[in-house]
């Protein structure tokens, strides 16, 4: 039998045991849907407390040499990820991950000034694993790393391996975090001063974590294939796009799944009453429930409006804050809920509206997987604006809970939400509803539309069935993403030796051929 692919996925952070968004979510889903595929994981995080804390079956690892920063001793615990049972490495380092602080921010939520050395010893920590540096572990055919925080290995393999290096697959998860600090950190980086490596850092006068991975990864991927179309132009490549359009051969865009058992109202732990597309009564008796609890008019035939998510300018909270008393004036018995914490400026404009709609609006400032859960299954529309997104899960959770999301439609939202127009409707395809302008306006006008329909219960169950039926399991896109590691891998080998027979060594990708099997790539 075949050996399996070994992949070592390097992330900052892996639900349950560290999460503030979607990478969290993805990192702990795809890593389980490759395995599924017969690929041999192992994942490497920072050794965050609250993460040691949840790990299973923790056990000491190698001490790491040559780490950079002034933090004593690194080391590597070994354990393993609740619920897929993955092992995952974590880097040790007390100084900098258990210091009571955040993932990447201080207690007072001001971002940590020293993560550009957190970050580079979590990418020394991982090169030392794919080189085989970190004691008798088996080194990976395929380093995956993704974001920022892990965006220097590709580069550091290659400046220190050269073509015995693993192949190295880097994801975007967001253009908009790069990593930035000034070039006084980079003699704390614990990097050569190589000209290679200080040309891939450059970024008009700064220090950037994330342009070296666009620079150096055998293969780059993002989330969806609409974004990785929107990457390379200005308005969204936030300054890459020159040189992420320079990878354009190498770049794929993929959509994420989702974790189809953990986001099911059939089986959540959280809900009052489970329900399926095949018997949705429950989310009636959910809807109630979560009214009652939230103080808000017990009224089945209310209009129930939820915001989950990030409250930032991305998702375009301060938008929602602004028009909230606005949607709720329109009609009397609309309700709304807002669960989700950001910007301290939309927090505040929020909870200064808290108590002006008695038994109509509920505010939760927070995070929690339980309001997470009990509002997709409570509301009717999830209103999820966005100036750029590229994947959003939080549409495809509230999908899959029988609530019809209204989405701007860029990204993965335009790529995984249906519009509402007479056609759609005809033919069964509508899932969702879109608005297109970025005013207060528009986003209003989306959702009197949505509302209007809301109240056809005939064409609103009908939404709601096709977008219960939409299929964002991950089995598709991970077979998407092993035919790349695939493909990359074979390339490396051939760098390795140019003249040997690779028949066996994995399916080599043409370009054309690439877009139809991957039906995703730019
Ligand atoms: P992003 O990663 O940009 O924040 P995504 O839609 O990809 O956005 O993922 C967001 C994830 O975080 C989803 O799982 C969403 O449900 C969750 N989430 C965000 N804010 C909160 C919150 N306040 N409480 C609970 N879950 C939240």
């Amino acid at each position: 039998m075949a050996e399996p692919i070994r992949i070592l996925f390097a992330t900052s952070e892996v639900f349950p045991l560290a999460k503030t968004g979607g990478l969290a979510d993805v990192a702990a889903s795809l890593p389980a849907a490759l395995a599924r595929e017969g690929a041999d994981v192992h994942l490497i995080m920072p050794g965050y407390q609250e993460a040691l804390d949840k790990a299973e079956a923790l056990q000491d690892g190698p001490a790491l040499a040559n780490i950079p920063g002034d933090h004593g001793t690194a080391r590597l615990l070994r354990g393993r990820v609740p619920g897929s049972g993955l092992p995952v490495w974590f880097l040790d380092i007390p100084a900098f991950y258990r210091d009571g602080g955040g993932l990447y921010t201080n207690a007072d939520g001001s971002e940590r000034p020293d993560n550009p050395v957190r970050f580079a010893a979590l990418c020394h920590a991982t090169t030392a694993l794919a080189l085989g540096r970190a004691g008798s572990v088996p080194i990976p055919d395929i380093v995956h790393t993704n974001d920022w925080h892990t965006g220097l290995v590709p580069m550091m393999m290659e400046i220190e391996a050269g073509p015995r290096r693993p192949a190295s697959l880097f994801t975007i998860h967001n253009m908009a975090f790069q990593g930035h600090c000034g070039w006084d950190w980079f003699p704390r980086l614990g990097l050569p001063g190589d000209p290679r490596v200080t040309q891939a850092m450059e970024f008009y006068g700064v220090v950037n974590f994330l342009k070296p991975a666009l620079c150096f990864a055998d293969a780059i991927t993002t989330v969806s294939p609409t974004y990785a179309r929107e990457i390379q132009t200005p308005e969204y490549g936030c300054g890459l796009e020159g040189v992420i359009a320079t990878r354009a051969d190498s770049l794929f865009g993929i959509l994420n799944g989702i974790d189809t058992a953990f986001w099911d109202p059939a089986r959540s732990p959280w809900l009052r009453a489970a329900y399926s597309a095949h018997d949705i009564s429950g989310k009636r008796v959910c809807k109630e429930d979560v009214q009652q609890e939230l103080g808000l008019k017990v009224d089945p035939d209310a209009p129930l409006l939820a915001f989950i998510g990030r409250l930032t300018w991305q998702k375009m909270a301060d938008v929602l804050a602004r028009t909230l008393p606005a949607i709720l004036d329109r009609e009397p018995d609309r309700q709304c809920i807002v669960l989700g914490e950001g910007d301290r400026d939309i927090e505040d404009a929020l909870r200064a509206l808290d108590g002006s709609f008695p038994g109509r609006l509920a505010i939760q400032i927070g995070y929690s997987e339980r309001a997470a859960h009990r509002a997709l299954a409570a509301a009717d529309i999830l209103v999820h604006g966005s100036r750029y997104e590229p994947c959003g899960l939080t549409q495809l959770y509230a999908m899959r809970f029988g609530t019809v999301p209204l989405v701007r439609p860029v990204g993965g939202l335009a790529d995984t939400v249906t519009d509402t127009t007479e056609a759609t409707i005809a033919d069964g395809t509508a899932t969702g509803f879109y608005f297109r302008g970025l005013t207060d306006d528009a986003e209003l006008e989306g959702i009197d539309r949505a509302v209007g329909v809301f109240r056809h219960h005939i064409a609103w169950r009908r939404l709601q069935l096709a977008a219960m039926a939409a299929d964002f399991g991950w089995a598709r896109s991970a077979r998407a993403y092993m035919e790349i590691y695939a493909c990359v891998l074979r390339r490396r080998l051939q760098a390795l030796a140019p003249d040997a027979d690779l028949a066996g060594a994995g399916e080599v990708l043409q370009p054309a051929e690439k877009r139809s099997v991957l039906s995703a790539s730019v």
